[in-house]
């Protein structure tokens, strides 16, 4: 397995000064923690580094020889989730459709007073009841809503083969990834078609591209 660039600047960082942690990494390269952690998963997972809990990351001293399909079963929901937006149940489409633009997704998640997951809403959601409906103000996304118990949703510990799959089978764009907490489910991340892109780009050596 190659390296990509910023892949090779961390190995050699940890390799030079480990045991060293993520956020003093991501601190000499000037990056945020959460743009190397993709990184940091794939070096740690294709064994070029080791990481330990209150360590951090040091040269595993092993060569790696890892296909692609093993670091592909490796990539975990965690290391490349992002942040959910969600909304509460009762406020109105129009307010759902501002709260799309503004935030930037493609998905939003509704929760109920209690912060539990109760459905999801599309962009086609949205547009199907925009179409010929001018009160949009009055209509609360409950209404229109794909709701529990039909929501596809994944946790942050699967694998992002596992999510891919969960998405594909179900011919949706995300998942919600959720804690359940005994009595209901809390979204703690957003899996996207964009997250699957990501992390396929990154098992891509830069000269390929
Ligand atoms: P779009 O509708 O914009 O093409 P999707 O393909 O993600 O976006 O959604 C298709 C339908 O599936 C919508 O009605 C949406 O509410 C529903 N949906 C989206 N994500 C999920 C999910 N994780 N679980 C269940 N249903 C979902």
């Amino acid at each position: 397995m190659e390296l990509n660039k910023r892949q090779t600047e961390i190995f050699e960082i940890v390799k030079a000064d480990g045991p060293i942690t993520g956020e003093q990494i991501a601190e000499r390269l000037k990056l945020a923690r959460a743009t190397i952690r993709p990184d940091l998963a794939i070096l740690t997972m294709a064994g070029f580094l080791d990481a330990r809990p209150r360590v951090g990351y040091f040269y595993s001293g092993k060569r790696p020889a890892q296909s692609v399909a093993d670091s592909m079963t490796g990539m975990r929901v965690r290391d490349f989730q992002s942040i959910p937006v969600v909304v509460e149940e009762n406020i109105s489409v129009y307010d759902a459709i501002c709260q799309m633009f503004l935030e930037d997704v493609g998905t939003l998640f509704v929760v109920d007073q209690s912060s539990f997951l109760t459905g999801v809403l599309s962009r086609k959601d949205l547009l199907r009841t925009s179409l010929g409906n001018n009160e949009l103000e009055k209509i609360p996304v409950h209404v229109i809503m794909t709701r529990m118990p039909n929501i596809t949703y994944c946790d942050k510990q699967d694998t992002l083969l596992h999510a891919a799959k969960k998405m594909i089978d179900q011919q949706i764009d995300s998942l919600p990834v959720v804690v359940d907490n005994g009595e209901g489910l809390e979204v703690v991340g957003r899996v996207t078609k964009t997250n699957i892109t990501a992390a396929f780009l990154s098992l891509a050596d830069d000269h390929e591209l």
